[in-house]
C-alpha cells in the first residue's frame, strides 16, 4: 500500500485538556487511518497514481481518472490535511507566535488578536464541515476556509481558494464533539494552547523560499 496512516507525533492524551484523549484516539486511529485505506483503495491498479506523492496527487486532480477523482479527492484531502493538523499541534505550545511569522501576522492583520479573531470566524463560518487556513498566497498572508477535505493545494477551481497552508485547523465536527459538543467557538478558541508555532514557521519558511 503506497499510503500509511503516520504515527501521531505525541501520545494521544498530550493534548489534553485542550484536545481529549479520547478524540485524538479515534479521530487518528478512525477517521483519519479511514482516509488512508480508502485513499489506497481508489488508487489501486493505476500505477501512474500509485507512483506519485500524496501531495503531487491533491496538487492536480484533473489527471485522476473521472470514475475514481471524488474518492482521490476526499480521501487524499483527508489524509493531507490530517497528517499536517497533528503536527501543528504540540504538547508545551500554544499562545503567542514567535519568529518570522508573528511580524508577518502582525503586518497582515495589525496584532495577533486581531488575526485570531478573523481565523476563527473563518472556521465558525465554514457551514457543516471542513478547514480553516492560513495560507502564503501570491507573497501575502490570506485567512481561507475549505469545505469537507478539500485543500488550498488543490487550487481556486477545485478549493475556491489557494496557497500554501502554513496553519489548519479541522471544523468537522468529529474533531470537537465529545469534548464540545456543538460549541465549535470554544474548540476554536482553545486550539490556540496548542498550536505548534515552531512548525508555522517551518512552513513559512519553506513557502517563501
Ligand atoms: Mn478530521
Amino acid at each position: 500500500m503506497p499510503h500509511e496512516l503516520p504515527a501521531l507525533p505525541y501520545p494521544k492524551e498530550a493534548l489534553e485538556p485542550h484536545i481529549d484523549a479520547l478524540t485524538m484516539e479515534i479521530h487518528h486511529g478512525r477517521h483519519h487511518k479511514a482516509y488512508v485505506d480508502n485513499l489506497n483503495k481508489a488508487i489501486a491498479g493505476n500505477p501512474a497514481l500509485e507512483a506519485k506523492s500524496l501531495e503531487q496527487i491533491i496538487r492536480d486532480l484533473s489527471v485522476v481518472p473521472d470514475a475514481v477523482r471524488g474518492a482521490v479527492r476526499n480521501n487524499g484531502g483527508g489524509h493531507w490535511n490530517h497528517s499536517f493538523f497533528w503536527k501543528i499541534m504540540a504538547p508545551n505550545a500554544g499562545g503567542a507566535p514567535s519568529g518570522p511569522i508573528a511580524a508577518a501576522i502582525e503586518s497582515a492583520f495589525g496584532n495577533y488578536e486581531e488575526f485570531k479573531a478573523k481565523f476563527e470566524a473563518a472556521g465558525l463560518g465554514r457551514f457543516g464541515s471542513g478547514w480553516a487556513w492560513l495560507v502564503w498566497n501570491a507573497g501575502k498572508l490570506e485567512i481561507v476556509s475549505t469545505a469537507n477535505q478539500d485543500n488550498p493545494l488543490m487550487g481556486k477551481a477545485i478549493a475556491g481558494c489557494e496557497g500554501t497552508p502554513l496553519l489548519g485547523v479541522d471544523v468537522w465536527e468529529h474533531a470537537y464533539y465529545l469534548k464540545y459538543q456543538n460549541k465549535r467557538a470554544d474548540y476554536l478558541k482553545a486550539f490556540w494552547n496548542v498550536v505548534n508555532w515552531a512548525e508555522v514557521n517551518r512552513h513559512f519558511e519553506a513557502a517563501r523560499r
